[in-house]
């Protein structure tokens, strides 16, 4: 019997987060509005300084607003997003003309810091295709995931019952490739004949999966409006990606095509 190893991304994959990221974004974007009235900055340029912000990249000014404000308590760790958001806020802010108060500043940090509260969702269709999965004796599972423990653990605290049944979870941090994770699973799993990884980014799962070798499935991001990057071509890429648009469709694809049937199984 041939043994299968499936790894799932878990952001945008099995559990539904960004919506949740987006939303908060968009209340920030409500606070630089209310404090910069009457005086506007274009929803379009917040969000290009967000860009900006999220690559690391904070001005000399916000900077110089940190140091005189004396902001303290506003750690850039476990997870960097209610830093971006803050830091994002001031920048528009300070963009706009004016100049922002300390406790604003504050609360849009603190809007931030609830995706640690969060009650993150599995996205349509996981639970059935998961039940699939568990219920196979020749699938192992696994998740690798790009954060910090801090953050993704307390994503899955709720579906415990769920994400215990898989045999191993390991968080990357995001400046890491998921390939390093990726090939250490397949060399402490040497009794796994064939490999997948699943997920919803091409660059940080697809890419990954397929320069160690193995082959990867591309599910469309739920309810989502953009695909980035593009897949490499390591020679026989093409044989190794498959893109697919939802769970429901992953579920019917592993179940008819992928996974043998029962009956079809070698002993
Ligand atoms: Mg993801």
């Amino acid at each position: 019997m041939k043994n299968y190893g499936i790894i799932f991304d878990l952001d945008d994959t099995l559990l539904a987060t960004s919506n949740l990221y987006y939303s908060l974004i968009i209340e920030m974007m409500a606070m630089v509005e209310s404090c910069s009235s009457p005086s506007f900055l274009a929803p379009e340029k917040i969000l290009n300084v967000y860009r900006i912000v999220t690559s690391n990249k904070t001005s000399v000014e916000c900077e110089t607003y940190y140091e005189e404000m004396d902001i303290e308590n506003m750690d850039v760790y476990p997870d960097r997003f209610p830093r971006y958001l803050a830091e994002t806020f001031i920048e528009s802010c300070l963009q706009a003309g004016v100049f922002p108060k300390k406790e604003d500043v504050q609360r849009v940090y603190d809007v931030g810091t609830k995706i640690f509260s969060h009650t993150y969702r599995l996205v349509p269709g996981a639970m059935r295709l998961l039940q699939y999965l568990f219920s196979r004796k020749d699938v192992r599972l696994f998740i690798v995931t790009h954060g910090s423990e801090k953050l993704q653990a307390p994503k899955m605290r709720d579906k415990e019952r769920t994400f215990s049944r898989f045999d191993r979870i390991v968080v990357v941090p995001s400046s890491i490739s998921k390939s390093v994770a990726i090939k250490e699973l397949i060399e402490k799993n040497d009794n796994i004949d064939e490999w997948v990884m699943v997920g919803d980014s091409i660059t940080k799962d697809i890419n990954p999966a397929l320069a160690v070798g193995i082959r990867a499935i591309l599910v469309r991001k739920h309810m989502s409006h953009i695909a980035e990057g593009e897949v490499v071509d390591i020679g026989d890429t093409r044989k190794r990606f498959v893109d697919i648009d939802d769970m429901g469709d992953l579920y019917e694809y592993m179940k008819e095509r992928y996974l043998p049937k029962p009956s079809e199984r070698t002993v």
